[in-house]
C-alpha cells in the first residue's frame, strides 16, 4: 500500500511504526469545581508551570526550536486568554474546561486568519493539552519512548515534542494533519529530518508496521517487500556517502560552472550554509525576521541583521529579497486588509507599494548595511507580476544606493515577459513554490491541493525554460531559488533550462552538488528537452530519467 503527502526535503527513511498517543479526552462540560477561588490558583499555577516547562526545553533545544517554544510559553501566560479562562471559572467551568473553551475559541480565530496565523492554531492546541493534562493529573500526550530507531506516526506533532526529538530514535516523521509550513515541516527541515505532512491515511498505519518514507516522493510505502527495504538502504547509504565528497564549488561534470547558493532566514542560517559549502546566498527571505513585530523595524535595527548576515560571507554573492509580505507570510504592519484570496491579492511588491517609506527604508538599511561589509549584494522584489513593476522597482533601488537590482519570477504572466523584465532587471530570480502554485492554480498550503504542487510539470518547466532563454539573450543571470532546486535530479534540468545558479536549504547542498557533477551540459540539455515533451509531472521525472 502506498500513502501519499507532502514531503519535506528528499531523504529516504525505513523502519518500524510507532504512533503517538491520541489527544486527550475533552473535558467536561458538566463538572463545576467546589471552590471557585481555589480552582483559579490552581489553573493560574498550571498556566505558569507549563510556560516554565516550554522555556526550559526551550532553552535545552536551542536553534529554532527554542523560538517556537518560548512563543508557546508566552501564550500559556498570554493575559488575554488567561483572564478568559479565569471569567469562564468564574461561571462555574472547571478549570480543565475553561483552558479547553478559551483555548479553542482563540484557536478558531487563528485559523480564521489564515496562512501562517492558521498554522500557528496547532501550537496553541498543544499548550491546552500540556495545561489540561496538568490540571487533570495525566501525562501530557508525547512522543513514545523506545529503545530502538521507529518512524513516528502522529496526527499533527507539537513543536514542543519536535524540538526535543532523538534524532538517533526517530528516522522519520509522518503526520496526518500540517501543511508544508507547519511547524513540523519547518523544525523537520532544520533538524534534516525526513518528514511526509498532511498524509490523509496516516491513521490507518498501526504500531510496528514497516514503512518507507521517501521525501522527495510525497510517499510512504506500507509494508514493503525485503528488496524494496534493501534498495532504500542502499540509496541512503550512497546519499550519506555524496554527503561526505569534498566540498568543490558547483560544476557539471564538463567544468560548466553552477553557482550553489543557499536559501536563509537570517543570521542564524548563516553558519551552517557557509560549512555545508554554499557559495553565497541566493534567497534571505528577510520577512523572516519581522513576522512577530507590531510596526516596521528601524533603518537602524534592519541594517544591524542585514549587516550580520553579509558579513558571513566577505566577497560572495547574498541575495536579498525585499519584505514578500502577505498570503502565507502575513506581516501585521503591511496586511491590514481582509482578502479572500490572499495568494491572488496585495502581497510581495504590491503591497510594498501601498507603503513605499517602508520599501525605501528596506532598502536604505540594505545598502548601508553593504557600504559596511565585502558581500556583493543584490536585491530582489517578489512577486513581480508585470515588466513595468520591475522598472518601479529597480529605478528606486538604484536610487536609494543598490547597485544590483533583479526580480523574481513567480508569476507565469513574468516568466513569460521575462525578456522586457530584463531590460530593466540585472537579474532575475525563479521562486518555484510560487510559481507552480500560480501555474497548477493549487493553493501551496493546501493540503488537498499537494499533487498539483510539484515543479517538475511540465507546464513549469515551459515557463522556466522561456526564462532560460531570455537570461541568455540579455546576457543576464537567471537563478533558481524555489524548493525545486534541492532536488538533484530536478537541478539538472532546470540547469539544462537555462539556470545559472540554483539556491537551496543547505542541508541540500551535498546532494545536488554530487547530481551535477554526474552530467554535462548537453546531457542537461537532453534531460531538460525531453521533460517538457511530457504531460505530467510524473511523466516528465521519467522521461527525464530515461533521456
Ligand atoms: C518561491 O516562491 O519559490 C520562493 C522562493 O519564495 P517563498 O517560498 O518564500 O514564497
Ligand atoms: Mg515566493
Amino acid at each position: 500500500m502506498r500513502l501519499s503527502g507532502i514531503g519535506v526535503g528528499r531523504a529516504l527513511a525505513t523502519g518500524p511504526v510507532r504512533r503517538m498517543p491520541d489527544p486527550l479526552p475533552e473535558p467536561s462540560e458538566a463538572e463545576s469545581p467546589a471552590d471557585t477561588d481555589a480552582e483559579v490558583a490552581r489553573t493560574r499555577s498550571a498556566l505558569q508551570q507549563v510556560a516554565a516547562e516550554l522555556t526550559e526545553r526551550g532553552a535545552r533545544a536551542g536553534g529554532a526550536a527554542k523560538d517556537v517554544l518560548d512563543a508557546q510559553a508566552l501564550m500559556a501566560e498570554d493575559p488575554t486568554l488567561v483572564d478568559d479562562v479565569i471569567a469562564r471559572i468564574g461561571q462555574g467551568r472547571t478549570g480543565q474546561r475553561a483552558v479547553h473553551e478559551a483555548f479553542l475559541e482563540f484557536q478558531v480565530m487563528l485559523v480564521g486568519l489564515g496562512g501562517y496565523m492558521a498554522e500557528r492554531a496547532t501550537d496553541l492546541g498543544d499548550v491546552a493539552q500540556r495545561v489540561i493534562a496538568r490540571l487533570t493529573g495525566v501525562p501530557a500526550p508525547g512522543v513514545p519512548e523506545s529503545e530502538t530507531p521507529f518512524v513516528l506516526v502522529a496526527r499533527d506533532l507539537a513543536p514542543a515534542d519536535t524540538a526535543l526529538l532523538d534524532l538517533d530514535k526517530v528516522l522519520a516523521l509522518i503526520t496526518r494533519d500540517g501543511g508544508p509550513t507547519s511547524h513540523t515541516a519547518i523544525l523537520a527541515r532544520s533538524r534534516s529530518i525526513p518528514a511526509i505532512v498532511g498524509v490523509t491515511d496516516a491513521d490507518s498505519l498501526r504500531d510496528g508496521q514497516t514503512v518507507v518514507v521517501d521525501a522527495g516522493a510525497g510517499a510512504v510505502e506500507v509494508d514493503p517487500d525485503e528488496e524494496t527495504v534493501a534498495a532504500t538502504l542502499r540509496t541512503i547509504e550512497e546519499r550519506r556517502a555524496a554527503a561526505n565528497a569534498p566540498i568543490t564549488p558547483g560544476a557539471l561534470a564538463d567544468g560548466t560552472k553552477v553557482q550553489l547558493l543557499a536559501n536563509i532566514g537570517g543570521v542564524k542560517d548563516t553558519a551552517k550554509a557557509v560549512e555545508l559549502g554554499a557559495e553565497g546566498v541566493g534567497l534571505f527571505r528577510t520577512e523572516f525576521l519581522f513576522l512577530d513585530s507590531k510596526s516596521a523595524p528601524t533603518v537602524q535595527q534592519q541594517k544591524e541583521q542585514y549587516a550580520a548576515v553579509l558579513k558571513a560571507f566577505p566577497g560572495k554573492k547574498v541575495v536579498v529579497r525585499a519584505l514578500d509580505a502577505g498570503a502565507d507570510k502575513p506581516l501585521s504592519f503591511l496586511n491590514d486588509s481582509e482578502e479572500e484570496n490572499p495568494a491572488l491579492g496585495l502581497r510581495g511588491l504590491r503591497v510594498l507599494r501601498t507603503h513605499e517609506d517602508i520599501l525605501r527604508e528596506q532598502l536604505t538599511a540594505l545598502a548601508e548595511a553593504a557600504a559596511e561589509t565585502e558581500a556583493e549584494l543584490w536585491v530582489m522584489a517578489p512577486m513581480v507580476s508585470e515588466p513595468e513593476e520591475s522598472e518601479y522597482f529597480t529605478a528606486l533601488a538604484r536610487e536609494l544606493g543598490i547597485k544590483v537590482p533583479g526580480v523574481m519570477v513567480e508569476v507565469p504572466s513574468a516568466a513569460l515577459l521575462a525578456s522586457q523584465i530584463l531590460k530593466s532587471a540585472d537579474f532575475v530570480s525563479i521562486g518555484t513554490n510560487d510559481l507552480t502554485q500560480y501555474t497548477l492554480a493549487a493553493d501551496r498550503l493546501l493540503g488537498t491541493v499537494a499533487a498539483f504542487q510539484d515543479p517538475w510539470h511540465p507546464a513549469v518547466l515551459k515557463l522556466v525554460a522561456e526564462v532560460g532563454r531570455a537570461g541568455a539573450a540579455a546576457g543576464k543571470s537567471v537563478g533558481i531559488c524555489g524548493e525545486a532546486a534541492a532536488d538533484p535530479a530536478l537541478a539538472v534540468v532546470l540547469v539544462g533550462l537555462g539556470a545559472k545558479s540554483l539556491s537551496m536549504t543547505p542541508a541540500a547542498l551535498a546532494d545536488v552538488r554530487a547530481e551535477l557533477l554526474t552530467v554535462t551540459l548537453e546531457q542537461a540539455q537532453a534531460r531538460a528537452a525531453a521533460a517538457l515533451t511530457a504531460g505530467s509531472a510524473a511523466a516528465a521525472r521519467a522521461a527525464a530519467a530515461t533521456a
